[in-house]
């Protein structure tokens, strides 16, 4: 049974950076020191760009915004009366708030944030009198002004940000799970070489990934044999979202007519899947492996690892409290999958290759003709950049068939 590895510990290199992690030949995940000169790609480029190419080489070329220099009141009346303040603002404010409940090198004290998870009038309190100063005083501007113009309607105020913690706090009680870590960043590479994959020719490349785990938690769940609980990577949502391309194409296919009515997700979708996938691989690097590397003294720059890792994946569905796991069919099968999709989307994105896709919502009529082209060259052989994207999708739908959610009964 392996140990997790605090982020400090993690950086403190007991393990070497170049040690390939190697799962019964199907693929190699090596933890890298700086992912930068690799031009490293995130899940959500992989994507977006998996979703509608056109669109996501479009998204990259314009700026993001900036975080603003000084904190202003933006207090406009009509804001909200219209529509719903963003999910994904929300997301990430209440994503904010959590990490401040639990961040030992943070502004508040260990005292302030035991006493916060524990009491749902402090923590109400907290929300209700101290946030607003303490975003600003960690320089959270962006994140301040919309929880202050969030603040003036106090009914949005509670169903969007109080009732959340709320259940939060009364979730994590419950459980007695430990956090573990919060926000924490990762970077790693997965290689094809021709020892990587059992009769699969060699591709010779890699892939660099960044991202980043929202909370590490050991979760107890009730085993004598793990009774400091088992690792678990949590992926915070506000909301599922809209179904996706793929995720209406397999609910047509369920015979569940509600699931086919709505718009917008009853479960996590094949995207949200596609995630917490690579956040599994990720998370092999967090592994102490300094004893298996000890033992291959002198010959290991491999390190055989098992497919059978004790670590859950949930999704953790800030709106109503609701938890996912993440389950696999076949998990050789669907991690295979995924690494193959996750080279050709790379190799496709790299050149270029801007396909606009007719069924994406993006509604764009005009559908360029003629997609420029360059060949990419897999292993020993050069496919065009279009057959490079459609072997992206054909994997995706493996890895879709390989996977499955179960939702995680409230206590
Ligand atoms: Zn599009």
């Amino acid at each position: 049974m392996l140990r997790i590895l605090h982020a400090a510990e993690a950086a403190a290199q007991p393990i070497p950076y170049y040690v390939s992690l190697n799962y019964d030949d199907l693929f190699k995940i090596q933890r890298v020191h700086n992912a930068f000169p690799l031009k490293p790609v995130s899940f959500s480029s992989l994507a977006t760009y998996l979703e509608c190419p056109g669109c996501a080489l479009d998204q990259r070329r314009k700026k993001r915004s900036k975080e603003p220099k000084h904190f202003t009141h933006v207090h406009q009346d009509t804001l909200f009366l219209q529509k719903q303040p963003d999910p994904r603002l929300v997301g990430t404010l209440l994503h904010q708030i959590i990490n401040l409940l639990h961040d030992s090198h943070g502004v508040l004290s260990e005292e302030q944030r035991s006493t916060l998870l524990t009491s749902p009038d402090m923590l109400t309190s907290f929300v209700q009198h101290d946030l607003l100063q303490v975003l600003q005083s960690i320089e959270k501007l962006k994140m301040a002004m919309f929880f202050d113009e969030l603040s003036i309607n106090g009914r949005l105020l509670q169903t969007l940000i109080i009732s959340p913690l709320l259940r939060y706090q009364r979730e994590l009680a419950l459980n007695g799970s430990t956090v573990f870590a919060i926000s924490e960043r990762f970077q790693f590479k997965l290689a094809s070489t021709r020892k990587t994959f059992t009769g699969h020719t060699d591709w010779g490349g890699d892939v660099a990934l960044v991202g980043e785990f929202d909370q590490i938690r050991l979760r107890n769940v009730d085993d004598v044999l793990t009774p400091e609980g088992i690792p678990a990577i949590f992926e915070f949502k506000m909301g599922l979202g809209k179904k996706k391309s793929w995720d209406k194409l397999s609910s047509a296919l369920d015979d569940n007519p509600i699931s086919t009515s709505s718009d917008e997700l009853t479960q996590p979708g094949i995207g949200h899947a596609f995630q917490l996938a690579i956040y599994w691989m990720a998370f092999q690097t967090r592994w102490d492996l300094l004893e298996h590397v000890m033992l291959a003294r002198g010959r290991g720059e491999d390190v055989r690892m098992q497919f059978e890792q004790d670590l859950d994946l949930i999704l953790y569905n800030l709106r109503d409290g609701n938890q996912y796991q993440l389950l696999f069919v076949d998990r050789p099968r669907a991690l295979q999958a995924l690494t193959n999709c996750i080279f050709h989307l790379n190799w496709a994105m790299k050149s270029g290759y801007a396909w606009q896709v007719p069924e994406h919502e993006c509604g764009k009529t005009h559908l360029l003709e003629d997609v420029p082209q360059q060949a990419i060259q897999v292993g020993y052989r050069a496919i065009s950049a279009q057959e490079c994207y459609l072997l992206a999708r054909e994997a995706f739908h493996i890895f879709k068939e390989m996977i499955y959610w179960r939702k995680i009964p409230a206590r």
